[in-house]
């Protein structure tokens, strides 16, 4: 294997490719104080011998691990976790409640992720999903703090992406490890402007209420900087959160045009909507990438933002049914 590609990023915090696709695509984080260790994140399974492999690279081991910490269980975040944990004796899973069960039994994120992937992508790019006995998980409930060898890290719940998404302060860096929660920003698409910053609305659980009070949340603790899984640190906290919640909103209305259309088509014009809107963003941003290179550094984002509008608006549905048949 090739030698694994990472960098500190801040004080003990090291950003790790995991591979997932293309470089650039997802990251994870090792958080160091001393000689203990945390991992933020886990990639797929596919991306645990090149955790491993940093952590040697640094002269520890994997008795070293403390906590294996994923943000949400989607598989680009804590696909790797089974694997992971059991390759790190000491190591005990932090997790979002609502996220334990499926780390325990994975059938479910295996069969929901078939589902959105198909069968093939899904075992070539994910590998295989091992479960995690009960004993070795800590469930994280909102404001824990996880002392890593006298280094605070704060669990904070985090609902609008997932609704098993936590975020994790780490306050001797001032950074916030993000996931999904504060949105994804390619190095590709960065221009004299900044990081261009929008928002997976990946199925199953989009919520943008939520989600802008879990924005609340995270810009209260005024957080120096962010370490986003997809991708890398970024600054200014502030000023990309309202770049964030504009993508949230103007996610939300291009599905809400669709509301009440012949379900026949939705999917693709979703689809077209939400490349035509992101392309755009790009391009006024002072992207100078072609749209068809646009199109390919977003193309897994453009899928899965439309798939999670259209689930987004058949639950609607579903609520507007269910009141509707309610009795006064
Ligand atoms: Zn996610």
């Amino acid at each position: 294997m090739n030698k694994p590609s990472f960098e500190e990023v801040a004080d003990g915090v090291y950003c790790i490719e995991t591979g997932l696709y293309r470089h650039g695509l997802a990251a994870c984080y090792l958080v160091r104080s001393d000689d203990r260790l945390a991992f933020v994140e886990t990639g797929t399974s596919n991306s645990v011998p090149r955790l491993l492999e940093v952590i040697s690279t640094l002269g520890l081991t994997p008795e070293h691990v403390d906590y294996v910490i994923p943000t949400h269980v989607h598989l680009d975040h804590a696909g790797g976790a089974g694997n992971l944990i059991a390759s790190c004796p000491n190591a005990r899973l932090v997790i979002h409640p609502k996220g334990a069960g499926h780390m325990m039994d994975p059938s479910k994120l295996a069969a929901g992720a078939t589902a959105v992937y198909g069968e093939e992508e899904f075992a070539r790019h994910f590998g295989s999903l091992v479960p995690i006995p009960e004993e070795r998980i800590i469930i994280a409930d909102d404001g824990m703090v996880i002392d890593l060898n006298g280094r605070s890290l704060t669990f904070i719940d985090t609902p609008g992406h997932a609704n098993h998404h936590g975020c994790i302060y780490d306050e001797r860096t001032g950074g916030f490890f993000t996931g999904d929660t504060f949105g994804i920003s390619y190095r590709e698409l960065d221009t004299p402007n900044g990081p261009l910053l929008f928002a997976p609305t990946t199925p199953v659980a989009f919520d943008p209420d939520a989600w802008q009070e879990s924005l609340d949340k995270i810009l209260s603790f005024n957080p120096k900087t962010i370490y986003l899984t997809h991708y890398g640190r970024v600054d200014q906290p502030q000023t990309l959160g309202q770049d964030l919640r504009r993508s949230i909103r103007d996610l939300a209305e291009l599905a809400l045009a669709e509301e009440g259309t012949n379900a026949e088509g939705r999917g693709e014009r979703l689809k077209r909507g939400v490349a035509d809107h992101l392309i755009k963003r790009a391009l006024s941003h002072g992207c100078t990438l072609s749209e068809a290179q646009i199109r390919e550094v977003l193309g897994v984002d453009i899928d899965l933002n439309a798939q999670g509008l259209e689930v987004w608006l058949v639950r609607r549905a579903k609520i507007r049914t269910a009141n509707a048949a309610a009795p006064e």
